[in-house]
């Protein structure tokens, strides 16, 4: 009867990029301030890119939230 103590309190967030953490507390991780709202970068590097050009991070990340099924399939 006890089986929800886990979870619920464990920090989760996800990035603006679309990697989602568990356990791990936003607290360090590089955040922008974008259209007035606080966002998360899961490395420098991604921030980087996010500020190098925030609407067009945007917008393709925010697509890839939806649909998560692009993950993988990036041609290298
Ligand atoms: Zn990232």
């Amino acid at each position: 009867m006890t089986g929800e103590t886990r979870g619920k309190n464990s920090p989760r967030f996800v990035a603006l990029c679309g990697r989602i953490f568990r356990d791990a507390d936003p607290a360090f991780y590089p955040r922008v301030r974008y259209r007035g709202r606080t966002v998360y970068l899961c490395t420098e590097t991604c921030r980087d890119a996010f500020l190098a050009d925030p609407d067009v991070f945007y917008r393709v990340h925010r697509n890839s939230e939806k649909g998560k099924n692009l993950t993988g399939l990036e041609k290298s």
